[in-house]
């Protein structure tokens, strides 16, 4: 019964400044800062950022306003 050395890729945490959850989902850091107030690493920012289920759920909510928001435009 002993634990397997686990691969280096996981583990990874979310990219948001002073946040040590896990990741979640990795999204387009270009777009977190954009849309949200969160803070991400400035190598994330540039590419991808990963975000904890927290952020990943209020990057959702922000993006999603903004979509809405276009959809009611079109009417
Ligand atoms: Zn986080």
């Amino acid at each position: 019964m002993k634990h397997e050395r686990k691969s280096k890729r996981k583990g990874k945490t979310c990219d948001v400044e002073g946040c040590n959850k896990k990741k979640k989902a990795s999204v387009p850091g270009g777009k977190v800062t954009k849309k949200t107030d969160l803070k991400v690493k400035p190598s994330s920012a540039a590419g991808n950022a990963y975000l904890c289920k927290k952020h990943y759920k209020m990057y959702k909510k922000a993006t999603k306003e903004e979509r809405e928001m276009r959809q009611l435009g079109w009417d």
